[in-house]
């Protein structure tokens, strides 16, 4: 059992008293501080929070990885490069499409290409914008997602960089 002031007459009055003996105040000791415990790292330090993303001012966190704060050396988006992967599976396309059609007897060896292009069809469809964290181990592709919800995250981070100085 501890001593506090109490919040309106500031006596000593014990933490467990529920009226102040001396001004008859209710729960006497319990003040705005008490009643909102700020926590380091936790709710008090929240800059940004979206669906797997938390961001305060000393952690980042990511549905795969979480970075403290003062161990990121930049933020920045990187943009997909889709289009050199569609350009490729495109000349793929045309390539084993030719082959086929050159020789007089439809040559199956055309087949690899088409499929080459199939491949590479789908990794430029699965090419994404993706937040890039520069970290002492090098880069990390933090998540990826559209390009206006990296910048808010990024911005985020940047300014819990900067509160911490
Ligand atoms: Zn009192």
């Amino acid at each position: 059992m501890a001593l506090k002031p109490c919040r309106e007459c500031g006596k000593q009055v014990s933490d467990q008293a529920e009226i102040c003996p001396n001004c008859g105040i209710k729960e006497p000791t319990i003040s705005a501080e008490t009643a909102l415990p700020s926590q380091p790292g936790e709710d008090s330090d929240v800059i940004l929070t979206m669906p797997g993303i938390l961001i305060t001012r000393t952690l980042a966190k990511f549905p795969s990885q979480t970075f403290p704060i003062n161990g990121i050396g930049s933020v920045t988006v990187a943009t997909a490069n889709g289009v050199l992967w569609f350009i490729g599976a495109a000349v793929f396309l045309v390539s084993g499409i030719a082959v086929i059609g050159s020789s007089v007897d439809g040559n199956p060896i055309g087949i690899f290409p088409i499929l080459g292009a199939f491949a590479l069809f789908i990794v430029a469809l699965k090419q994404k914008d993706g937040l890039l964290i520069k970290t002492s181990s090098g880069d990390v592709r933090a998540m990826v997602g559209d390009k206006k919800k990296l910048e808010i995250v990024k911005q985020a981070i940047e300014r819990a960089a900067t509160m911490r100085g």
